[in-house]
């Protein structure tokens, strides 16, 4: 079974339309026999997938550090919740279970999971594709970012096309499931 890794907004305080692509999407990686790796928390737009996928009886790993169950936001009807040590630990497991990552609207953590996959591709670490859902514009301002930093020098133009950038997670999947 291919499995996507999602990384996304754990805050609650966002927009209902956030939500319920959250859900759907969820449900959508169910409906094609796609595995949901992500963060393991219940909260936000992380919660909302799980639950999505779950619905469906869709498969869901989730990896989280000790520290943040006993937060007690951990999620626990998953198929699977690895619990590691370190956020580092954490996330080079995310990484290695996966066959691809998609990056929805977030905060910190998202920027700081998609900012760290596409510098482990650019360095060919890996080679799994990185998606960037960009829901209402969401990303606008990052991607502008980018750019900038391509002009300044900073960065290389080809490794622009490091992540693909769709406007709906539905065209972000079917590109996946066609390409991979
Ligand atoms: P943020 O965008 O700051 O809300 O952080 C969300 C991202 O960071 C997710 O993709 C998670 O992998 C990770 N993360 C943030 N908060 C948690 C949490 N409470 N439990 C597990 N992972 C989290």
């Amino acid at each position: 079974m291919k499995k996507i890794c999602v990384f996304c907004g754990s805050s609650d305080f966002v927009s209902d339309s956030y939500k319920k692509a959250g859900r759907e999407f969820g449900k959508l990686l169910a409906q094609n026999q796609i595995g949901l790796v992500y963060g393991g928390a219940s909260v936000g737009i992380m919660g909302e997938i799980a639950e999505g996928t779950l619905e469906k009886d869709g498969k869901v790993w989730g990896v989280i550090p000790q520290s943040i169950v006993d937060l007690e936001v951990a999620h626990d009807g998953l198929t699977d919740l690895y619990i590691v040590d370190s956020m580092h630990e954490r996330k080079k497991k995310m990484y290695d279970i996966s066959d691809a990552f998609f990056c929805l609207p977030g905060g910190w953590g998202t920027l700081d999971e998609l900012c760290e996959i596409v510098t482990w591709a650019q360095l060919h670490f890996h080679f799994k594709p990185c998606y960037v859902i960009n829901q209402n514009g969401f990303f606008d301002h990052f991607l502008k970012h980018l750019e900038f930093a391509c002009t300044e020098g900073f960065m290389k133009k080809e490794h622009l096309k490091l992540i693909r950038v769709f406007e709906t997670y539905e065209e972000a999947l079917e590109n996946f499931k066609t390409k991979y």
